[in-house]
């Protein structure tokens, strides 16, 4: 059930455009007076967007430390937070794709400071959501964290990234479709909370990446803004239910469990957008368009374009309820059976 009151934080400024990186020490400075930041990037933003960026600091009078993150492991957030603890900022910028956001994002989170998400890509929901996810022990880790105060993406240096990541990050739009589906049935079955509004959120940034996959597949700076978009409103949702539930379902256990199987064969909305065609079979819907989307966009479809084995995509099937026992879907509690697996896969075309 609803927690009562119910209390929603949301992102305060979302700012998508052109050149708008070069204006993030004027956005920041905008926003308070903050005097520390720490900057967490990867090791080749500073050379495409860092420099600009740390330069405008310097110009603002801001003090500022950078920190280099290159897995996106929770020990290497740990020992971001290590040098942060030592630097002590106000703010936090995770400058850079989902790896350095995410750790950006862990460390702001733990020294209960104001987040600024300044991604170079769009590959997943990460550069929005309250949520941060890590690498630790062979699993992923989904830890509440607050929204970001500001989302500064920049069309211009995410239209350069490489294509592939985009397509990714319209992957992980489409497993919204599941995921929704997954909440509902929680509800009914489970009495879990379900938040109507969220859930049409949600499903709205799907929609939209099914209606414009052609454009997606193009990779346009206007494709770049579709992705964007969704990946803040899916984000946003996940603010308003006050859980993942809106964003992650089934599909994302698929996701997991493969990582764990065939060790990260392939990019997150990759995988999603493959486990979303098979959960959409199971949930009786029409799994075919969800197809056709991915087909469109250039997403792989297959076992094959995924980079794994016929087995693997079985046995993370059968292995993906115990992922998260605690989040209810269409797998229900005691999972597929290797047969009923390996049916659904052959069924949507996934394994031959
Ligand atoms: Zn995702």
């Amino acid at each position: 059930m609803s927690k009562d009151p119910h209390v929603i934080d949301l992102p305060k400024k979302v700012i998508i455009g052109n050149k708008v990186l070069e204006r993030l020490p004027e956005i920041i400075r905008e926003m308070g007076d903050y005097r520390r930041i720490h900057v967490v990037t990867g090791p080749h933003v500073k050379r495409i967007a860092g420099e600009v960026v740390l330069e405008g600091l310097s110009r603002q009078g801001i003090d500022f430390e950078v920190s280099i993150i290159n897995s996106p492991t929770l020990q290497e957030a740990e020992a971001v937070l290590d040098e942060v603890r030592a630097f002590r900022p106000e703010l936090v910028v995770g400058l850079g794709g989902g790896k350095a956001v995410d750790a950006g994002k862990y460390v702001a989170a733990k020294m209960k400071i104001p987040f600024v998400s300044a991604p170079t890509s769009a590959s997943h929901d990460g550069i929005a959501s309250p949520f941060v996810s890590l690498l630790g022990g062979g699993r992923v880790t989904s830890e509440k964290a607050m929204p970001p105060l500001a989302i500064v993406a920049d069309v211009g240096v995410i239209s350069t990234a490489p294509k592939r990541l985009l397509r990714a990050g319209a992957g992980d739009l489409i497993g919204k479709f599941t995921a929704v589906l997954d909440w509902r049935l929680a509800h009914r079955l489970k009495g879990e909370y379900y938040g109507a509004y969220a859930a049409s959120l949600s499903l709205l940034s799907a929609k939209h990446v099914l209606a414009a996959s052609e454009v997606i597949g193009g990779g346009s700076s206007e494709a770049v803004r579709i992705v964007i978009e969704g990946l803040v409103s899916s984000s946003v949702a996940m603010c308003i239910a006050g859980s993942t539930r809106p964003a992650s379902g089934s599909e994302h256990l698929f996701s997991h469990a493969l990582d764990i199987v065939a060790h990260y064969p392939a990019l997150h909305g990759e995988e999603v957008a493959v486990g979303s065609i098979m959960m959409a079979y199971l949930h009786g819907k029409n799994w075919k368009r969800l197809r056709r989307a991915a087909e469109a966009i250039g997403l792989p479809t297959t076992a094959k374009e995924l980079g794994v084995k016929d087995t693997d995509i079985i046995e993370a099937l059968v292995m993906a309820h115990k992922i998260r026992p605690e989040r209810y879907t269409i797998l229900g509690e005691s999972g597929l059976t290797y047969e009923a697996a390996e049916r659904l896969a052959q069924k949507t075309g996934v394994i031959e």
